[in-house]
């Protein structure tokens, strides 16, 4: 029966995928190709789709047609100089000229939104089209494949975005998972009996690949650790999302009893890099352009400026997603000819911590904010079990719905059956930590109270 529904999920899904519009398999195809190629025809590839980009900012996109507006054809031959020449835009850039970045060319209604509270607590929105959404499933697709993946294994994905996921498993869904082999497993909250009854799928869907925040897939390998329950054997595990801090990496791969892979992406710019089996993050080139800018106090901490291939509708060119990382010289030994880069700061985050034991993962609150005006940059703060302070930093707009805002305490207490308080305060900014990097959900309490 496995080896059928392997069979169906690897020939039929696709067939039906592609009867049904989808791209991802056609695309996954073509770019699973571009790691057989030669070092020059991957510059090559890399400059064409750099120079549509350019080419197609200048004629659909408004801020950047006034920009470009005095390069003509030939120049677009040596696009990278262009490109330098460009400015960087910050988050608060792209809020700030939201209409001028969105393209001309594809109508509004075949665009879609999304909202996102960002890794440094400052909301963006931003809009993408089906092609993005199709490049996006494509080129995750193959980074599971440098784990030992391959289309149609069952693989088990813990996401904490519950509106990505829906509210609860409907028939289509149900019949999706059996298709695609694709396991949604909601984990935006989650406490000791759920993490059993993971365990208990993973084992009951001869699951043997995980992707994953960082976070709960550690405390899945905390909790077997404690308890003693049996795992199944993974062939690969794959952490996104969040810091996979060198303790998670350790205590998941002793756990899991197989490697971890790495991911490094965000929502506005997927699959910037992932590990190869010789743990490179390779930077995947075909799908983005990453510069390394110096800080100005520290030599050895850089920037990461990214210009995304994959969205013409709203695109993202030499963007400041206000991570840190390092360029890393070198070839690696797997043969991939993507170049390498370390990541030094990722993102931290945090979770929030219920009186009665239940874990709340960062992305319910960030969600909470989703799409909100007029918010520069905010962070929830747990004080206590029974009180959180939200600090909001006002943009210029100065147009921030407070009554709107009020009305989250009733959400929460109701959601998350959580006699809580929330108290609002409007602040100038919120410090950094001695990391660099904001964090939008920060807990006072330790998780070491539980786990
Ligand atoms: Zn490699």
């Amino acid at each position: 029966m496995n080896s059928l529904g392997h069979f169906i999920r690897k020939h039929v899904a696709p067939g039906l995928g592609i009867f049904l519009g989808r791209s991802r398999y056609s695309l996954f195809d073509q770019i699973l190709n571009h790691e057989c190629l030669s070092q020059p025809n991957i510059s090559m590839l890399e400059s064409v789709s750099l120079k549509g980009l350019l080419l197609n900012a200048k004629q659909h996109v408004p801020f950047y047609s006034e920009l470009l507006s005095s390069y003509t054809l030939p120049d677009f031959e040596a696009p990278y100089d262009i490109l330098h020449r460009l400015p960087i835009s910050t988050k608060h850039d792209l809020q700030k000229q939201y209409e001028n970045m969105i393209s001309i060319s594809v109508p509004r209604r075949d665009l879609l939104a999304i909202h996102t509270g960002g890794s440094t607590g400052k909301p963006l929105s931003f809009l993408v089209d089906r092609q993005f959404l199709e490049k996006r499933r494509a080129a995750n697709m193959r980074n599971l494949t440098w784990g030992g993946w391959t289309p149609g294994e069952p693989i088990a994905m813990f996401w904490g975005a519950e509106h990505e996921l829906g509210a609860k498993p409907t028939y289509l869904s149900k019949l999706k998972t059996s298709l695609t082999g694709w396991h949604l497993i909601n984990s935006h909250q989650y406490d000791h009996s759920l993490i059993r009854s993971w365990i208990g799928y993973l084992v009951d869907n001869n699951i043997k690949f995980v992707y994953g925040y960082s976070s709960v897939i550690y405390n899945i390998a905390r909790y077997q650790r404690r308890h003693g329950t049996q795992l199944p054997k993974m062939k690969a595990i794959f952490t996104t999302a969040e810091t996979l801090f060198p303790h998670y990496r350790q205590l998941i791969e002793d756990t899991f009893q197989c490697k971890v892979y790495n991911q490094y992406g965000s929502r506005e710019v997927p699959s910037i890099s992932a590990e190869c089996e010789k743990g490179n993050m390779h930077i995947l080139s075909d799908m983005v352009h990453a510069e390394f800018m110096h800080g100005s106090r520290n030599d050895n901490i850089y920037r990461i400026i990214l210009t995304s291939f994959i969205n013409h509708s709203f695109p993202f060119i030499r963007y400041d997603i206000e991570d840190l990382g390092l360029p890393k010289a070198g070839d690696c030994s797997c043969g991939r000819i993507f170049p390498l880069m370390e990541i030094t700061i990722g993102r931290a985050r945090d979770h929030m911590v219920k009186p009665d034991g239940q874990i709340i993962h960062p992305s319910y609150f960030s969600g909470l904010l989703y799409g909100a005006a007029g918010i520069m940059s905010y962070q929830f703060r747990q004080i206590d079990h029974r009180r959180i302070v939200l600090f909001i930093v006002p943009d210029d707009s100065k147009s921030v719905h407070y009554s709107a805002l009020e009305e989250l305490r009733a959400r929460i207490q109701r959601e998350l059956s959580w006699e809580v308080s929330l108290d609002i305060q409007q602040v100038d900014h919120i410090p950094t930590p001695s990391s660099g990097k904001h964090r939008y959900v920060v807990s006072d309490l330790s998780l070491e109270e539980i786990f």
